[in-house]
């Protein structure tokens, strides 16, 4: 890996938010001020592709990265956009996926966070 792509790589492992690509960035940069975004964005893409981490794709807002590779459920604030993971009870999709070749499932919950109440 190169040295960018290790950044990137470790900014995501570090932490369980999913941030967005310009989050990413603004964290990389702060570590290597000569970074490049298209660099970034870039390093994003091999990540997700090489399977190391996942992109979340988010309906009317930027795309956000995982670094939890399994497949569960997210669940997410609809007015601040936090994301958390969700773990999914064993055996809950079968009844569903029986007798089929699942091999994913994008499956995200909408709320509104505590903090969002709380305001
Ligand atoms: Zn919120
Ligand atoms: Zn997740």
């Amino acid at each position: 890996m190169t040295r960018q792509r290790q950044l990137v790589y470790n900014i995501i492992m570090a932490a369980p938010e999913h941030r967005t690509a310009e989050e990413i960035y603004d964290l990389a940069r702060a570590e290597m001020p000569s970074l490049a975004r298209g660099t970034v964005y870039r390093n994003l893409g091999i990540l997700v592709r090489d399977g190391r981490i996942r992109k979340l794709e988010m309906p009317d807002a930027p795309a956000r990265y995982d670094r939890e590779r399994r497949p569960h459920p997210h669940l997410i604030c609809e007015k601040c956009g936090k994301v958390e993971d969700l773990t999914m009870p064993e055996g809950l999709l079968s009844p569903l996926t029986a007798g089929r070749a699942v091999t994913g499932y994008d499956l995200k919950l909408y709320h509104v966070c505590p903090a969002c109440r709380a305001r």
